[in-house]
């Protein structure tokens, strides 16, 4: 007798389908089960989800479409991933089957029967042909006295932990023992951890591997992030939700993976915004994390296990640092560096009182030479790729504009391109300006290419211990975009080939330089008067991080230094930076934030518009405000008006935002839902025309 069977599959909450559709099966399918279903005229990737089992009203059997198959070998998805998918998909105000679908790998959807068949066998052959474990665990040193308070206080915190340890304070060995006692625990048991950057897993996977392999074989550990192939990715997948896979490394897309035997989730860097999306479901995947593991422990309850969660970081973002002052995250901390080394000196170079249009100031020049000299290394960062960031005609008016975007286009010289960072329009630097054929079109401003530059020559007589001239690097997103090269680079960094490394933020993160003593942020005062007022956390962050880089090897740390170039010397950042204070930074911009209701006192969501015109895009959005006037719920949230963006088009499309504010998260939520309906309900909203798409970003990163 044929069943009904409630399936998610990947349509847009604006399509008008409901949650879950309803297919006729032969057999009744277990929720999670993979199915191939019908829809229109395609055969589409679906999951059978929990639902009324009946006919949807007003069909019978003989009506309605049936599944068309289950994909044979899977066991089906468990029931905290489908929570996790379902509390993704009502926070962040999308449908479910966008979520769900999205949460599995692409080339699940392409795979039939016969195609997946084969791919699971390989994927078992593959297994089998791994180097058998030896058992042997590898000798680890032992814990410093704070890793070991550390791991005492760990397995007694019932709440999420936020380990708030200095940067070389050893989390990533806490996060190690922590995986070996989880995998120990339970033959199932698995573990993931997470980083912000894609950059940062082939180190990370280098160190479990090193770990791990031995005691649980090679195919124990893998990773998962969007810079792997369709096929990796599918591995990957297909090795977690399996239980093959015993520890899952990887990026914020991670958070989705199927793991029926997750026992701990580790965040590293938790205060990253890479962890927050910014397409699709803008989920953030720390907050995920969190909420992942209450679901996963309360499955495990009644066995007496559970799944912890450890968010780590030097600079914690405020959201944690207040939930932890609040008693709801439990804080462990380890503020000593391993091997006692101190955090390096900051030293500010007060800009008003270096000679004009000096890139890298005279004192900044001299320290740097003496480090060489000496043989050790020296990081300068700048968070501009290429050249110069505008090139400009001194005869007439005409600077690099991109056609498409309210933005320039950077002049990248070892190329000779103009290129949108935008839209990624590009094309040969012109030999004269456009506008009036002048020749003289000169560049404005300093990017990582044009520092690079400047110090091979200003450096080009220094030499090194061993006679040899001082060799600068530059490693940024132009630099590490071939597969491998990033490797490449950070190993001539540390076999000592390269003396000065010039780079964007891109390596001020999470690297373990051993010989880097000196670290310079030579243009950081953009971030101290931004209107984001995310900006100020956001360079504090970034300067410890990049201090962190510095002074790794204890013997060198005392004289290890931070320089930072400022025009603002006296800015009360520097004072908190200065002493390595985060907790006194994050109090004050606590308390700035409490007066002023911000996050994570007052709860916002922003929503996004993309239209033709900016009078579309704001159109839209104060129409959609109006429309909720008579909503119920409207007197919790205060809603701005619509305002262009920053970078107001890009790509020729023009983009607008309205804020909503309200004083809890359940308010908020209470009103978008609300609100929902009649924003996809495109009638109900005049002034629509011209809208390309819209988007609510709960929880926004960036405002
Ligand atoms: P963090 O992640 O906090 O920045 P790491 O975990 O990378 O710090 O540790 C910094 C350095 O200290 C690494 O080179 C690591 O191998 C080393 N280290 C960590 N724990 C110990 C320990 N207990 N004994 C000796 N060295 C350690
Ligand atoms: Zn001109
Ligand atoms: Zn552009």
């Amino acid at each position: 007798m044929p069943t009904w069977s409630s399936v998610v599959v990947a349509t847009p909450a604006h399509s008008g389908l409901g949650p879950t559709l309803s297919y006729r099966s032969e057999l009744s399918l277990a929720p999670g089960t993979l199915v191939r279903v019908p829809l229109g005229a395609r055969e589409v990737l679906g999951v059978a989800w929990d639902g009324p089992d009946g006919p949807p009203p007003g069909m019978d059997a003989s009506q309605g479409k049936p599944v068309l198959g289950a994909l044979e070998g899977l066991t089906p998805l468990n029931a905290a991933w489908r929570q996790l998918v379902t509390f993704a998909a009502r926070y962040y105000q999308r449908s479910l089957g966008e979520v769900a679908l999205a949460a599995l790998p692409p080339q699940l959807r392409e795979l039939d029967a016969a195609q997946l068949a084969r791919r699971l066998k390989r994927q078992a052959k593959a297994a089998a042909a791994h180097p058998a474990p030896t058992g042997t665990p590898v000798a680890v040193l032992p814990p410093s006295p704070e890793q070991e308070a550390v791991l005492q206080a760990l397995p007694a915190a019932t709440e999420p932990v936020l380990l708030f340890g200095a940067t070389g304070s050893g989390k990533t060995e806490v996060y190690l023992r922590m995986t070996e006692d989880a995998l120990a625990s339970d033959p199932a048991a698995q573990v993931l951890v997470m980083v912000p950057e894609i950059n940062l897993t082939p180190q990370l996977e280098a160190r479990f591997r090193e770990r791990f392999a031995a005691q649980y074989g090679d195919g124990a550990v893998v990773s998962m992030h969007s810079g792997m192939t369709p096929a990796q990715r599918l591995g990957s997948w297909l090795a977690a939700h399996s239980g093959a896979a015993r520890i899952v490394l990887g990026t914020r897309m991670a958070i989705f993976a199927s793991l029926p035997g997750l026992r701990l989730i580790v965040v590293d860097e938790e205060h990253d915004p890479s962890y927050k999306s910014q397409d699709g479901a803008r989920y953030s995947a720390r907050d995920l994390a969190v909420y992942r593991a209450k679901v996963e422990s309360e499955a495990l309850a009644a066995r007496g296990q559970r799944c912890q969660v450890i968010l780590g970081s030097a600079t914690p973002s405020l959201e944690s640092w207040h939930a932890a002052d609040q008693g709801r995250y439990k804080r462990l901390e380890m503020p000593a560096r391993i091997g006692g080394g101190s955090l390096p000196k900051l030293r500010l170079v007060d800009m008003n009182h270096q000679p004009k249009g000096a890139s890298i100031a005279p004192p900044l020049l001299a320290a740097m030479e003496e480090r060489i000299a000496r043989g050790e290394q020296c990081l300068v960062l700048l968070n501009r790729r290429g050249y110069a960031p505008v090139l400009s005609c001194d005869a007439c008016a005409w600077k690099s504009q991109c056609p498409n975007c309210s933005a320039f286009r950077v002049f990248h010289k070892l190329d000779r391109t103009l290129r949108c960072h935008h839209c990624g329009f590009t094309s040969r630097v012109p030999r004269a300006c456009p506008d009036c054929g002048n020749l003289d079109i000169a560049p404005v401003g300093r990017g990582t290419e044009q520092i690079e530059e400047q110090l091979a020559g200003l450096l080009s007589s220094v030499k090194r211990p061993d006679g040899q001239p001082a060799k600068v690097a530059r490693m940024d997103a132009d630099t590490t975009r071939l597969k491998g090269s990033l490797e490449q680079q950070l190993a001539a960094l540390h076999s000592g080939e390269v003396d000065v490394l010039v780079g964007t933020q891109m390596v001020a993160k999470g690297h373990d330089f051993r010989r880097i003593t000196l670290v310079a942020s030579i243009n950081a005062d953009a971030a101290l008067f931004a209107s984001d007022y995310r900006a100020p956390e956001r360079l504090f962050a970034l300067l410890m991080q990049a201090a962190g880089r510095a002074g790794r090897d204890a013997a060198q740390a005392g004289a290890s230094e931070m320089w930072v170039q400022t025009w603002h010397p006296d800015h009360a950042l520097f004072a908190s930076l200065r002493k390595h204070d985060f907790p006194g930074f994050a109090a004050a911009q606590l308390a700035d934030r409490e007066a002023a209701g911000m996050p994570p006192f007052g709860f916002q969501a922003l929503l996004r518009a993309d239209a033709r015109t900016q009078e579309a895009a704001q159109a839209f959005l104060n129409a959609a405000a109006e429309a909720a006037a008579a909503l119920p719920h409207r007197e919790e949230v205060t809603l701005y008006p619509a305002v262009p963006l920053t970078i107001q088009r890009v790509a020729n499309v023009e983009r607008a935002q309205l804020l909503v504010e309200a004083a809890s998260r359940a308010a908020l939520q209470r009103f978008l839902a609300a609100w929902q309906p009649l924003l996809l309900d495109g009638r109900s909203i005049p002034g629509a025309r011209g809208l390309i798409r819209f988007a609510v970003d709960i929880d926004p990163v960036s405002i």
